[in-house]
């Protein structure tokens, strides 16, 4: 057996200033490729971690001709996109497959594509029209035709925070494991619905979409009437200015092309009338840190009061460099903070070249325009020790994404005597104890942890929390999704045309 196995992943925030050249898709300087890519993910809690076992377990010939994943930002370079795709597509037309095992996100803007996928296996497709594709996606794919059209099975991540990414590969793995022996034969019926899940209210420990995954598995569930062999639920990217933005289903049967469509439907279905339930309630910043300053200091034992930062994510498309809920807490005089993070490789250079123990006086983030929202984030001045000088790597220690290396770039902690600020110089959200633990911060002697991210920390630190105060700022993750300009996206949807608006 020989299985073609690669991975090409971005999740395009189409109001994010932060550019996506090539360099950015890996943990590091660009892509992997060929034995270094297996080397890297296997044994990995990854997407690609799951079809490398598979097929070892099969024992079959592996072929990678490129494993490619960027943090979030604006729409991927043409150039950057053409490489992959002729990485991927270079291989396929070497031949001799008995089966393609595809990881990718679902929704990837380029700078001329609405749909990078869709065009990829369009282009995979036409050089190889038999070969079974099996492909994984992120829960916030906004799915077109052409993804469904070319692929013999499309499964979607159950969680968010995202910790079922082996799971999802293993289950489209699997599937097109038996389609290739033809023990089944897979169809597949995907259908959207006109609304925009709000990214906060996507959690899928809460309700509505705990029950919308709880659906989908009970679909698959072996032994059950229904007896899909996949079912997903896409609550969708919505800071992505594009037709098909927001919430979709895709269900896969073994040849029964109406029971698809009707378990896609009912899935559509009780997501459309979840609606309200995705709509999420904005809190005025000033509100929101008077609440966490008049919280009770953490008992012994107990973790620290998290200030979500939410519009200025990073993994969502975010500068990371926003300084406007930073500088309120510094104004408030909030005791005993860690604060990850703001990304200024300038800033880090600056204290690296001051050293470890010295006091200075730095100016941190607000240095990338972000012309897409109104107002402006201007650079913020601190003064403080230069705590850890680090080369900001680290591996993930899960459950999201566990055992894969992470690159923080040049880091540096500064402390200003009450508030710890972690300096970096790559986008890294904070989803994983270790990004805190490897600058030699440990959030449990932290009162409050300020984090910049919106349902990913759960992962790795929402155990440990004792609060969550959710902190409106600014940023092109913006929770108010007025002050984004939709040009594309179909019309209406809900909620931007809901008729008091
Ligand atoms: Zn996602």
């Amino acid at each position: 057996m020989r299985l073609l196995i690669a991975m090409m992943k971005h999740e395009t925030n189409t109001f994010s200033p932060v550019p996506t050249p090539l360099q950015r898709f890996g943990h590091g300087p660009g892509p992997l490729y060929g034995e270094a890519a297996v080397e890297a993910y296997r044994g990995t809690g990854s997407g690609l971690g799951a079809y490398l076992d598979l097929a070892e377990r099969e024992g079959a010939e592996i072929v990678m001709p490129i494993a490619a994943g960027a943090p979030p930002s604006r729409p991927v370079d043409d150039a950057a996109f053409e490489h992959m795709a002729d990485a991927i597509c270079g291989a396929v037309a070497k031949g001799g497959y008995d089966g393609i095992m595809l990881d990718l996100h679902g929704a990837m803007v380029t700078e001329s594509l609405e749909d990078g996928e869709g065009e990829l296996l369009r282009r995979i497709r036409a050089i190889d029209p038999k070969t079974p594709i099996a492909v994984s996606l992120d829960m916030h794919a906004n799915l077109y035709d052409s993804i469904i059209d070319n692929a013999t099975v499309v499964t979607g991540y159950r969680t968010y925070p995202h910790i079922d990414t082996y799971d999802t590969a293993k289950r489209a793995g699997e599937i097109l494991l038996k389609a290739m022996r033809g023990e089944i034969r897979p169809v597949m019926a995907w259908g959207n619905v006109p609304m925009l899940p709000h990214v906060m209210r996507q959690g899928s420990d809460d309700h509505p979409n705990r029950e919308l995954q709880a659906r989908c598995a009970a679909m698959t569930a072996p032994g059950t009437k229904a007896g899909a062999l996949a079912a997903s639920l896409f609550t969708g990217f919505p800071h992505a200015d594009i037709s098909n933005a927001g919430l979709s289903a895709v269900v896969v049967t073994n040849g029964d092309r109406d029971l698809a469509e009707r378990l896609r439907d009912e899935l559509l279905d009780q997501a459309w009338n979840d609606r309200e339930a995705f709509v999420y309630q904005i809190e005025p910043l000033q509100q929101s840190l008077a609440r966490a300053k008049a919280s009770p200091p953490p008992a012994p034992g107990e973790g620290p009061i998290v200030l979500l930062d939410h519009y200025d994510n990073c993994a969502s498309g975010g500068t990371m460099d926003t300084t406007l809920v930073l500088g309120a807490i510094l104004r408030e005089g909030l005791d005993n903070v860690a604060a990850f993070a703001i990304y200024d490789p300038e800033a880090v250079q600056q204290a690296i070249a001051a050293g470890i123990g010295a006091q200075i006086t730095l100016s941190i983030g607000g240095k990338t325009k972000m012309p897409a929202i109104p107002g402006d984030s201007p650079p913020l001045t601190v003064t403080g020790t230069v705590k850890t000088i680090s080369n900001g790597r680290f591996r993930n220690k899960g459950p999201m994404g566990r055992g894969v290396q992470m690159d923080m770039g040049p880091s540096v902690v500064i402390d200003t005597g009450k508030v710890e600020i972690a300096v970096i110089s790559r986008h890294v959200e904070p989803s994983d104890l270790n990004c805190l633990l490897a600058l030699g911060i440990d959030p449990l002697q932290k009162r409050y942890v300020m984090l910049k991210s919106r349902v990913h920390w759960r992962a790795g630190l929402g155990a440990l929390a004792k609060a969550v105060v959710d902190c409106a700022g600014i940023g092109v993750c913006t929770s108010d999704y007025s002050q984004l300009t939709f040009r594309n996206v179909r019309r209406p949807i809900y909620p931007l045309d809901l008729p008091n608006r």
